[in-house]
């Protein structure tokens, strides 16, 4: 009988493999609104995360041939550290972290994850090593758990519960009235912003990548709500290598390290203090952003 079961278990696998596949693509999508384009090449081996050090070295890429989107960017972000990536609208941030989950190969240069190119490598293997907290989760028309359970097929009932703990929405959870069970998406209960954003963050908890990748404009939430879900992500980005795109300055001062580009290039680099001092973009960018959030403040006082 077993016999008769294995191909069973093996097209189980490839189900879930590809549906958890398919989750990411689902996120990432949505964080860059964009089609994969890029094959395996035949035999690639497995990516071995040991630590999750990532490297981008003189990276060079354009959508199109003739208009070059990242011009030469170098980053380095040792295992376990926070990279933010700060600059202007179109400067090229989301697209680094396109090129991280290998939508697109660069034309120059090279990127990799402890010491392996991830042109070389087998997609299925770095996308299983990347979580990403998009701005804009996608909910399916289920339950709540299982909405959650999407980050790992197969998480049992205790494993979605402190997934939900981790992303501080198991108390809202509790108080639904069939809790777990609850329907959500468009057929069912409508979550809001923050609370999608914790969906997100309990599938990552579950998923457990040794990388995350941040889309942390949270521009849909109220200041509140934002510095409630910073706190959580913060938790979670602990002990992982983190790449964060930052579209509000505010939430950025913690990460160990920041660039940021402009027109493709890296034009600052440094923590928070260091780009302060230094009194360049960062600084420009910095007080420009404190200028229109007093401006905001007062016409909401008025
Ligand atoms: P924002 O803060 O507004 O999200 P960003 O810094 O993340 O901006 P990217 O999304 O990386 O910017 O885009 C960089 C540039 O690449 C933009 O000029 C954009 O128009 C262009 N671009 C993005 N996606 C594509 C695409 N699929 N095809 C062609 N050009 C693209």
């Amino acid at each position: 009988l077993s016999q008769l079961f294995r191909p069973l278990d093996l097209l189980g696998m490839v189900y879930r493999t590809v549906r958890q596949g398919l989750i990411d693509m689902a996120a990432m999508f949505a964080l860059i609104d964009t089609e994969a384009e890029v094959v395996d090449r035949p035999g690639a081996p497995p990516l071995h995360v040991a630590a999750g050090h990532v490297r981008f070295e003189n990276v060079r890429f354009g959508y199109e041939p003739e208009r070059l989107i990242l011009d030469g960017v170098d980053l380095d972000v040792p295992a376990g550290t926070s990279l933010a990536i700060v600059g202007a609208s179109g400067a090229g941030k989301s697209t680094i972290a396109r090129l991280l989950f290998r939508f697109y190969d660069p034309q120059g240069g090279r990127i990799t994850i402890d010491g392996q190119d991830i042109a070389q490598v087998d997609q299925a293997s770095l996308r299983a090593a990347i979580g990403i907290v998009p701005q804009d989760t996608v909910l399916f028309n289920d339950t709540i758990g299982y909405n959650i359970a999407y980050g790992r097929d197969g998480a049992d009932a205790a494993a979605i519960q402190a997934a939900a703990a981790g992303a501080a929405i198991d108390g809202f959870i509790a108080s639904l009235p069939a809790g777990m069970d609850t329907e959500v998406g468009e057929r069912g209960l409508k979550l809001s912003g923050g609370e999608k954003q914790r969906v997100a963050i309990a599938r990552t908890l579950l998923k457990n990548p040794p990388i995350l990748v941040l889309d942390e404009a949270t521009s849909a939430l109220d200041s509140r709500t934002e510095a409630e879900i910073l706190e959580t992500l913060n938790r979670v980005a602990q002990r992982r290598t983190t790449i964060s795109i930052a579209h509000r300055l505010s939430t950025i001062t913690q990460a160990d390290q920041i660039v940021v580009l402009d027109a493709g290039r890296v034009i600052e680099r440094g923590s928070h203090a260091t780009l302060m001092a230094a009194g360049g973009r960062y600084a420009e960018l910095w007080a420009r952003q404190a200028a229109e959030a007093e401006k905001g403040e007062a016409r909401a006082a008025a």
